[in-house]
């Protein structure tokens, strides 16, 4: 790709996200404006429109969290699957103090109104207002303080799912129930709205998109075991053209199971993005699905969901490329070195291959091979150096970067992929060689 192609793609991403952020405050401000603009009814004071407005944008910015994380390409695209993730957990807490302003508002004016906490003497639409305000509360916590409660990642993300659905379905309840808050003719609309897009948004995700991944399976075509405890699992398209993904990009992988399961695991893409034949995932042994890979039979049907992320070669040009990888984090980096070779580019690359031991190194053959087809430098950075190593050991610092960076690092483009502390300590050390932080890009496995 030329760098003029590179700017227009990138100017192209910017205009998209912009669109997007524009489209995201005016569905959440909107409430707030029919709220406080469309026919108040006589008698109520301002700040009762307002905490009603607060409650409406709260409900607005909870629904469209389903939005956020519905894996819409065109939103995921701009951003980036992470950033997007982000801010997801970030406007969570916005939209609670939201919800939570808007009764207390009301109870601050009207002390009387504390009685609509007591569950048992309250009306039935103070109940479903409560019973949304401590679903959220629920949620919130469980995300925050998963591991630290010891929760299942899959028992967390199913519960997560429910807390949420309950969460808008009795906010919805409670605005209907209430009556006054949806009198007026646009106040109406505007409920009937939400709950047809919160609807529509559910039903895409629950049915609609497995259905479409139904009709383009795919089955286990072989799988190899790795150094470090890793395997090499291929997969291919079942009476369709497989999928077209930029290097370094990811998929949701679900194996053995039906794509309206919620059994699904995020895995980065290791092929070449000029196969079209089999596409390849590099899995390490992490916790109780990752352990079974290695028994998966050949010929098992699986299905998946993507490509996302912008974590790419393809997104980020430059004259020549620096990767840094820690462990299966090569898995991406795989990919773009793979793509590189495929397609003769001859631009300088860089690898830094952190692992704790020299036989651990995943791909170490295949690395030395792609040294032939690429302009590539592989370092080989060890926790635990066998006999008569001469090369790095330790942490990847500031030094050891200085060390091989050569000339000019703020002209190269960064891409790390490994442990989340690898990769803060690297950024810091290349923000301390003055390379523009547009120049480094990060893929994190850790997300939740
Ligand atoms: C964008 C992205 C790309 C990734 N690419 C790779 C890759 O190429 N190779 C690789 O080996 N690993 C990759 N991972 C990590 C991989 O998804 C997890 O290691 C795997 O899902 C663990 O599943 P488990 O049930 O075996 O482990 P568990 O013991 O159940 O979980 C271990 C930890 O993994 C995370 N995790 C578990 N299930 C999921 C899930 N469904 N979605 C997200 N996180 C989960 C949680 O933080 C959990 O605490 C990637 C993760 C992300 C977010």
């Amino acid at each position: 790709m030329s760098d003029s192609s590179t700017e227009r793609g990138s100017a192209g991403f910017a205009a998209q996200g912009v669109v997007w952020l524009v489209v995201y405050v005016l569905v959440a401000v909107t409430p707030l404006l029919v709220a406080l603009t469309a026919d108040p009814p006589p008698g109520r004071s301002f700040w009762v429109e307002f905490s009603v407005g607060l409650g409406f944008v709260g409900l607005a910015v909870m629904g469209l969290q389903f939005a956020i994380v519905s894996r819409f390409s065109a939103v995921n695209a701009p951003f980036g699957l992470d950033a997007v993730l982000h801010y997801h957990r970030e406007i969570s807490y916005v939209a609670f103090a939201m919800v939570l302003a808007h009764p207390a508002i009301l109870m601050v004016r009207r002390p009387e109104l504390l009685e609509l906490l007591n569950p048992v003497t309250a009306h039935w639409a103070a109940r479903f207002g409560l019973t949304s305000v401590l679903a959220l509360a629920l949620l919130i916590a469980a995300s925050v303080w998963r591991k630290r409660l010891g929760i299942r990642y899959e028992v967390w993300r199913v519960t997560h799912g429910l807390l949420a659905v309950i969460v808008i379905v009795t906010a919805l309840v409670h605005i209907e129930q209430a009556g006054y808050y949806v009198d007026g003719p646009w106040k109406r609309a505007l409920w009937i709205a939400m709950s047809a897009v919160f609807i529509a948004l559910l039903v895409n995700v629950r049915l609609v998109k497995p259905i479409r991944l139904m009709r383009r399976p795919w089955e286990i075509a072989s799988v190899t075991p790795e150094r470090g405890s890793a395997w090499t699992v291929a997969l291919r398209p079942i009476g369709h053209d497989g999928v077209r993904f930029l290097p370094g990009q990811f998929a949701w992988l679900r194996v053995d199971t039906s794509p309206f399961s919620v059994q699904e695991h995020p895995f980065s893409f290791s092929s070449s993005a000029e196969r079209t034949d089999e596409v390849t995932f590099t899995i390490k042994e992490a916790g109780d699905w990752t352990s079974t890979i290695g028994s998966i039979e050949l010929g098992t049907r699986a299905y998946l969901d993507g490509p996302f992320g912008v974590f790419s070669c393809d997104r980020n040009e430059g004259p020549r490329f620096v990767f840094v990888a820690g462990g299966v984090g090569i898995g991406p980096i795989m990919s773009m070195l793979r793509t590189l070779a495929d397609r003769g580019d001859r631009r300088p690359c860089l690898l830094i291959y952190g692992n704790p031991t020299w036989d651990g190194v995943i791909y170490r053959e295949e690395l030395d091979e792609l040294t032939e087809r690429l302009d590539l430098t592989v370092v080989h950075v060890l926790d635990e150096a066998p006999e008569g190593w001469e090369g790095e050991t330790g942490f990847v610092d500031r030094n050891m970067l200085a060390r091989h960076l050569g000339e000019r690092p703020d002209r190269a483009r960064y891409f790390m992929c490994g442990p989340t502390a690898m990769m803060g300590a690297v950024e810091d050390a290349l923000h301390e060689l003055a390379v523009p932080g547009a120049h480094i890009d990060f893929e994190q496995f850790d997300l939740v």
